[in-house]
Order: C-alpha cells, then structure tokens, then sequence
C-alpha cells in the first residue's frame, strides 16, 4: 500500500533544545499529493530544532506530470530540487502562506513537496527531445502520424499576421 500524505511526527525534535537535527530519507514508488501524482519520489533532508520551529533542508528528487509545450501531450519529467523551509511551531507563529507543525507535534510536507515539484519544472517541458509537436493546419500529433498538409516554409496567411502584427 502506497502512503498518501507526507505527513511526519517530529514530536521528539520538539522536546529537543535548538540545534538538535534529525536526518530523514524517503523513498515512496508513488506519491499522490493533492491532484499531483509523483513517482517515484525520493528525497533526502535533515530537519532540524530551531526556536521558531522546524527547519527542514535537503533536496527532493522526483517525476512530475505536466504537458509537452510542443505536443500538448501529457509528459512527466524528472525533477531534483532544494527543499529549504521552516515549519513553525507553536502554528500561531505562522504568517499566511508559512507552513507549520500541527498541535499533535506532526508536520505535513506533502503541500510544500507538491510545490516544490511543479515550480522546479522547465519553462518548456518536452515530451522528448526530438517531438515533432502539432500540424499547424490539421492539428495531427505528428509523432503518431503524418498527415498530407503542405507546410510552406512561409506561410502567406501568417506571413500577412505578421505584416498586421508589425
Ligand atoms: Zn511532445
Ligand atoms: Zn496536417
């Protein structure tokens, strides 16, 4: 059975003075966080007792889903990513938008695991290095197929966009 959250006890970290740590390693086949499924995820991080909280450092490494610029396929691409945050504790110490340790002294790095995923993905993911993407006429994924369109190098309807655009 495949864990579903990230959710960790750091209960005794927080009856241990600043400066105590505790190094954690992970490594999940597949990891569901919200409506982002990561697999497999592993990561490595050292978590340690602050006096604001829990700071936790170390990096991530992962797949994660997101769309082909050129194809619009969906795709999955390898992602190794820092993960440096605090988790505050007590949680009234927390600003919006901070993370914190819940009262029952667990902290829940799923959120910031997910976010951390997606904003470590390129600007423009490719399925592959080489796709072929879309017919700009008959939108055929021209990685499954040819289609018979005639692309001209120039195109004169784009070529009067671009006359319209300047
Ligand atoms: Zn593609
Ligand atoms: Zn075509």
């Amino acid at each position: 059975m495949n864990p579903t959250n990230l959710r960790f006890n750091f209960g005794y970290l927080l009856e241990s003075p600043a400066g105590t740590s505790s190094d954690i390693t992970i490594d999940y086949p597949k990891m569901k966080l919200d409506d982002v499924i990561l697999q497999p995820l592993t990561g490595q991080f050292t978590v340690t007792r602050t006096r604001e909280g829990l700071y936790v450092g170390g990096r991530i490494q992962t797949n994660a889903p997101t769309e082909c610029v050129r194809c619009l396929g969906d795709t999955i691409v390898p992602v190794d990513t820092q993960i440096e945050e605090l988790f505050y504790y007590p949680a009234s110490a927390a600003g919006e938008g901070e993370f914190a340790v819940d009262e029952d002294a667990t902290a829940d790095l799923g959120p910031l695991v997910r976010e951390l995923a997606l904003l470590a993905l390129p600007m423009q993911p490719l399925c592959r290095e080489d796709c072929q993407g879309l017919c700009p006429e008959c939108g055929q994924n021209l990685n499954e197929a040819t289609c018979d369109c005639e692309i001209d190098d120039i195109d004169p309807r784009l070529a009067a966009l671009k006359a319209l655009l300047n």
